[in-house]
C-alpha cells in the first residue's frame, strides 16, 4: 500500500472513531495547496539537467504550515502529500502552534557536487520563495538535507524578501539555528521511548536495541539509548549492518562511519545482512530510515516487544494489524518523531524573540512537550479504547477540526 492510501487509511479510522462530520472530514483530507516545481541546473560539466520539486501545503487551521524537504529519488507527489498531512497531526499532537507541510526534490543527494546541490536548492527556493514565510509555511531538513541546505534556501528567500532567520528551521548555529535542533527528533525519540517504558515499568537501561538507520536521527537516538544504558545490539543504514549481542559502542560506531563513510567492517561486531535487522532478535525495535519498511512480508517475523517508529509510516496498515495481534507496542510516527518539529518550533520561536536559549533549556522543554503529548495520547486511548497509533491520530485530528471549526467556513 502506498504511503498516501497508509495514511488516508488511518485518518479515515481516526474521523471514524471520533465521529466526524463527514464535510469537515472531507476537507481536513484534502491539502490546502500542491506546488510542482521543474528545476533546471547547469551540472559541473556545463550539461543541463532538470528535476521536479514539490511543496504539499497540508492545513494551517492551527498556524504556519510546517515541514521537512527530502532530497531522495524515491520523493514522489504522493509521497510528499502524505507526509505532509502527516505533519499537520504531528504538530498537533506535540501542541505546537502549526500546521502541516512537506517538500522534496526526486534526486540522488549523494550523486550531486556541493555546488550542484547548492544550485538546486536555490533553483527550488525561487521557485516557491512566493509560497513560504515565517508565518505562512517554514520549511525544515529531512532526508537527503541538513542544516547547509537551510542555509541556501535562507539566503535566497532574503534576496527576495530581506533577512528572514525563521522562514526555515534547522538552520546552521551561525545563521540563528538553535542549540540542540540537530540532535532533537533523536532526543525526542528517547523521551518517547522512556515515557512508554514507564507505562510497563520499565526503562532503557538493560533493554536490547536494534536500529535501523544510522542517518541523523538513527545516530542520535542510538547514542543517547546508549548513554542511558541501552544495549543497542544492531543497526543498518543503505552501506551496511553490524550486530554486537553485547551491545555495539555507539561513539566507536559514529567515529567509524566519520572516517569511512560506511558502517561496512566496523571492527566493534559482526557484519550482518541490512534485511535482517527488522527481524532481528531484541527487545525494542527502531526504524528510523524511509517508510512502508514493516510490510505483511516481514511482519509476521519481528521479535521486538515494542517498535518506535523514528522514521515517517514505517509500517504499512497490514502489517500494523500483524504486529497488533501479536501483542507488539507500536509507538507512532506522528508522536514518537516529534522531537525534531518541536525543536523547531524553539528555534522560531528564538528567531522571532532575538533571543537564543541555553541547550539545557531546549532540552528540558522537549522533554515536558513530549512527556505531555504521551499523556494527551494515552488519555485519547482510553476515552476511545484505541491503540496509541489511534490515540494519537484522534488526538491530533481533534485539535484541528476544532481550531478549523471556530475558524469556520464563511468566504
Ligand atoms: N523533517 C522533520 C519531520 O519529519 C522535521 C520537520 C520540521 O522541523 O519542520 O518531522
Amino acid at each position: 500500500m502506498n504511503a498516501l492510501a497508509a495514511t488516508n487509511r488511518n485518518f479515515r479510522a481516526a474521523a471514524r472513531i471520533l465521529g466526524l462530520d463527514s464535510k469537515v472530514e472531507k476537507s481536513l483530507l484534502i491539502p490546502f495547496r500542491e506546488i510542482k516545481v521543474e528545476c533546471t541546473i547547469p551540472k559541473d560539466d556545463g550539461t543541463l539537467v532538470s528535476y521536479i520539486g514539490f511543496r504539499v501545503q497540508h492545513d494551517n487551521s492551527r498556524g504556519p504550515m510546517k515541514g521537512g524537504i527530502r532530497y531522495h529519488p524515491e520523493v514522489d507527489p504522493d509521497e510528499v502529500n502524505a507526509l505532509a498531512q502527516l505533519m499537520t497531526w504531528k504538530s498537533a499532537v506535540a501542541d505546537i502552534p502549526y500546521g502541516g507541510a512537506k517538500g522534496g526534490i526526486g534526486c540522488t543527494p549523494r550523486d550531486l557536487s556541493t555546488s550542484e546541490l547548492e544550485r538546486l536548492t536555490r533553483v527550488f527556493t525561487q521557485k516557491i520563495h512566493d509560497l513560504i514565510g515565517t508565518h505562512t509555511d517554514v520549511p525544515a531538513p529531512d532526508m537527503g538535507t541538513n542544516s547547509q541546505t537551510m542555509a541556501w534556501i535562507l539566503d535566497e528567500y532574503s534576496k527576495f524578501h530581506g533577512h528572514s532567520p525563521a522562514v526555515v528551521t534547522g538552520k546552521p548555529i551561525d545563521l540563528g539555528g538553535s542549540l540542540g535542533r540537530e540532535a532533537a527528533t533523536g532526543r525526542g525519540v528517547v523521551f518517547a521511548t522512556e515515557a512508554l517504558l514507564a507505562e510497563y515499568g520499565k526503562s532503557i537501561e538493560g533493554l536490547t536495541f536494534a536500529i535501523q538507520g544510522f542517518g541523523n536521527v538513527g545516530s542520535w537516538a542510538a547514542k543517547i539509548f546508549h548513554e542511558k544504558g541501552g544495549k543497542v545490539i544492531a543497526v543498518s543504514d543503505i552501506t551496511g549492518a553490524v550486530k554486537n549481542p553485547n551491545g555495539i559502542d555507539i561513539p566507536a560506531l559514529i567515529a567509524f562511519k566519520e572516517s569511512t563513510g560506511s558502517l561496512y567492517n566496523f571492527p566493534g561486531g559482526e557484519s550482518m545482512n541490512p534485511n535482517e535487522l527488522l527481524v532481528h532478535e531484541c527487545d525494542v525495535l527502531v526504524p528510523c530510515a524511509l517508510g512502508g519498511v514493516l510490510n505483511k512480508e516481514n511482519a509476521t517475523h519481528v521479535k521486538a516487544k515494542y517498535i518506535i517508529e523514528a522514521a515517517n509510516h514505517p509500517t504499512d496498515p497490514e502489517a500494523d494489524e500483524i504486529l497488533s495481534k501479536k501483542g507488539v507496542i507500536i509507538l507512532p510516527d506522528i508522536y514518537a518523531n516529534s522531537g525534531g518539529v518541536t525543536v523547531s518550533y524553539f528555534e522560531w520561536v528564538q528567531n522571532i524573540q532575538g533571543f537564543m536559549w541555553e541547550e539545557e533549556q531546549v532540552n528540558k522543554e522537549l522533554k515536558k512537550y513530549m512527556t505531555k503529548a504521551f499523556k494527551n495520547i494515552k488519555g485519547m486511548c482510553q476515552t476511545h479504547e484505541c491503540n496509541l497509533r489511534m490515540g494519537a491520530f484522534t488526538l491530533g485530528l481533534n485539535r484541528v477540526a476544532r481550531a478549523t471549526l471556530l475558524r469556520g467556513w464563511e468566504a
